[in-house]
């Protein structure tokens, strides 16, 4: 997206916009290394380097950071070419965001947000170790022993998971509900372990990242990080 050249230069914080106007009109600001005078210039912020007294400006985007209590039935993309429903519905933001890692359709809960590219880049990178947690409810009940496999890590050809942390937190009408601690967060990781030994997922929500957890936060709704959550991702 194109912008005023003025504007860039106020958002960069060089100075107010009109100050900015007479640093353009004064021959202090370059667009690709050609001084640039006239006061109507549009530059895209993110190809055209601007330089004011030689050097570059960087235009300084706030960055933010939100919680989603992701309901199911969205996908966790910013646009999706079948029409379906995306997180990004959910959320009302004037700027770019994206999510951080991703669950699935049917998967609901704890969904990050960010225009922070490095801290994505982060906690999506596999060394990370932030733990994640779910709760699982299976049809059927599962024997320790089909547990104790999935605790030290199975292999599910495509991949093999490390080692989790699982409880059993109810047994009732068929179903069993657990609570899964996985380090890792691969395709379909949950749902794959229980598959792998021979049980069908019903239900599947992220209940924490690390620290972070819901509590709280009403299905389909979302709120700013605080200082002290940020503080603790990054
Ligand atoms: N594991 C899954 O199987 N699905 C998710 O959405 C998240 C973790």
């Amino acid at each position: 997206m194109e912008i005023r050249l003025q504007k860039y230069l106020a958002d960069a914080g060089i100075a107010s916009r009109r100050k900015s106007e007479i640093l353009i009109q004064e021959g202090m600001v370059t667009v690709n290394g050609r001084t640039v005078k006239a006061l109507g210039t549009k530059i895209n912020p993110q190809k055209d380097i601007i330089k004011y007294e030689g050097k570059v400006i960087k235009q300084n985007t706030r960055h933010v950071y939100f919680m989603l209590n992701k309901p199911t039935g969205y996908i966790t993309t910013v646009s999706d070419e079948k029409g379906r429903k995306t997180v990004m519905d959910l959320i009302d933001y004037p700027t770019r965001l994206y999510p951080i890692g991703r669950l699935d359709y049917n998967t609901s809960g704890l969904l990050l947000l960010t225009n922070d590219g490095d801290l994505t880049y982060r906690l999506t990178h596999p060394k990370h170790e932030v733990e994640k947690k779910y709760l699982v409810t299976i049809k059927g009940v599962p024997t320790e022993k089909q547990l104790g496999e999935l605790r030290k890590g199975v292999n599910l050809g495509v991949y093999k998971t490390s080692r989790s942390k699982i409880r059993v937190v109810d047994a009732k009408e068929g179903l069993t509900t657990l609570q899964v601690c996985i380090h890792e967060g691969k395709n379909r990781q949950v749902r794959r372990m229980f598959e792998h030994i021979g049980f069908t997922v019903t239900k599947l929500k992220r209940t924490a990242i690390g620290r972070l957890t819901l509590s709280g936060l009403k299905h389909g709704k979302y709120r700013p990080l605080t200082k002290e959550e940020i503080h603790y991702l990054r």
